[in-house]
C-alpha cells in the first residue's frame, strides 16, 4: 500500500513539473510573437509627493494581455525572459517606449516629470549598458535628469562591477534607485558606499505598518536614507493611515493604489491635467 502512494505522489510531482515546464516554453514562444506583434503595453503608475499630493514622475510597468491565455502577470514572464535572455530586447523595448512617452508628455508642456524604468540585474550587468542608455536618450531626445533606473539589492552581490556601472549611469546624468529595498541583500556598508539616488521601500513593509516590527522597520529604512542623503520613496500605499503615517516618519515620496494604480499613458495624461 506505502509502496503505491509513493508512486502516485511521484506521478503527482512528476506531472506538476511537466505543467510547469510547458508553461515555460510556452510564455517563450508567445512572448517572442508578442515582441514582433506589438502586443505589450507600457503602463505608468505615477509617484507622489506625500505632503501635497503632487505627481513627481512615474513609473513604467510592462504589460502583456495575450489574445487566449489572458492578461499575464509582469512577475511570471519577466522571470521566463530573463531565464531564456529575452529580456534584454524586452527591457531595450520599455526603456525606449518609456522615454518616448515622456519626452512627448514634455513637448506637449506638461509639468517636466520624471520617469522611471525598471532594469533586470541580467540588463544591468550586460557588457554595454551604460552606452545604450546614453543612446536611447540621445535617441528619444529625453534629458537624462528625468530618467531614474530602478534595480533590486542583488547588484549588490557584485559590489565592484555594479559600483562601476552605477557610476557610469551618474556621469551620464541618469538617476538610480534601489527597488523592493529590505528584501534582499542589502548591507549596510555597501549602502553607504553605492552612487545611489533613491532607495524604495518595499510594499511588503509598508503592508500592516500598524504592527510594530513593521513600522519600526520602515521606520528604520527613511533614518538610514535621511542620513545618507538619498530619497525615499515608500511603494504600495493603499491607506489613509499608511499615508499618515510616513509623513509623520518624514519620508517624501509614495506611490500606491491610494493615489493611483498603474494607467495607461491616455490616462496619466488626464490625472496630469487634472494636477495643474
Ligand atoms: P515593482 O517594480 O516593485 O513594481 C511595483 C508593483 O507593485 C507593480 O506590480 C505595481 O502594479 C504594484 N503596486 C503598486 N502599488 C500597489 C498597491 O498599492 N497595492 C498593490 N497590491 N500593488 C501595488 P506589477 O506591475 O505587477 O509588476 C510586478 C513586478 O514586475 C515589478 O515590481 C517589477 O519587478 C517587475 N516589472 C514590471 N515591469 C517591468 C519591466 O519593464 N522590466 C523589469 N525588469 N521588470 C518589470
Ligand atoms: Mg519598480
Ligand atoms: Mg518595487
Ligand atoms: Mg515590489
Amino acid at each position: 500500500h506505502a509502496k503505491e502512494t509513493g508512486k502516485n505522489r511521484y506521478h503527482f510531482f512528476n506531472q506538476k513539473l511537466n505543467e510547469d515546464i510547458v508553461r515555460k516554453m510556452t510564455l517563450e514562444i508567445e512572448l517572442k510573437k508578442a515582441m514582433q506583434n506589438d502586443e505589450l503595453m507600457v503602463h505608468y503608475q505615477p509617484k507622489f509627493e506625500l505632503n501635497s499630493k503632487k505627481i513627481i514622475g512615474m513609473e513604467a510597468l510592462l504589460r502583456w494581455n495575450h489574445a487566449t491565455l489572458g492578461a499575464i502577470p509582469p512577475q511570471e514572464f519577466i522571470r521566463v525572459a530573463e531565464e531564456t535572455g529575452q529580456i534584454l530586447p524586452l527591457g531595450e523595448w520599455v526603456l525606449r517606449k518609456a522615454c518616448e512617452d515622456t519626452k512627448e508628455l514634455h513637448k506637449k508642456g506638461y509639468q517636466k516629470i520624471a520617469i522611471a524604468v525598471n532594469v533586470s540585474v541580467r540588463q544591468f550587468e550586460e557588457q554595454g549598458f551604460v552606452e545604450l542608455v546614453e543612446q536611447v536618450l540621445e535617441e528619444t531626445g529625453l534629458e537624462a535628469k528625468y530618467l531614474e533606473l530602478e534595480i533590486t539589492e542583488s547588484i549588490m552581490q557584485n559590489v565592484a562591477h555594479s559600483t562601476e556601472i552605477l557610476k557610469g549611469l551618474k556621469a551620464i546624468g541618469v538617476k538610480t534607485a534601489i527597488d523592493d529595498f529590505g528584501t534582499g541583500y542589502s548591507s549596510l556598508h555597501v549602502l553607504k558606499t553605492l552612487p545611489i539616488d533613491t532607495i524604495k521601500i518595499d510594499k511588503s513593509f509598508i503592508d500592516q505598518m500598524e504592527v510594530i516590527t513593521n513600522f519600526s522597520i520602515v521606520k528604520t529604512i527613511i533614518d538610514i536614507g535621511l542620513n545618507l542623503n538619498l530619497k525615499v520613496i515608500a511603494e504600495g500605499i493603499e491607506t489613509h493611515f499608511q499615508h499618515e503615517i510616513l509623513i509623520d516618519l518624514g519620508c517624501e515620496l509614495g506611490q500606491g493604489y491610494l493615489f493611483s494604480q498603474p494607467v495607461s499613458l491616455k490616462e496619466l495624461e488626464n490625472h496630469l491635467l487634472l494636477a495643474v
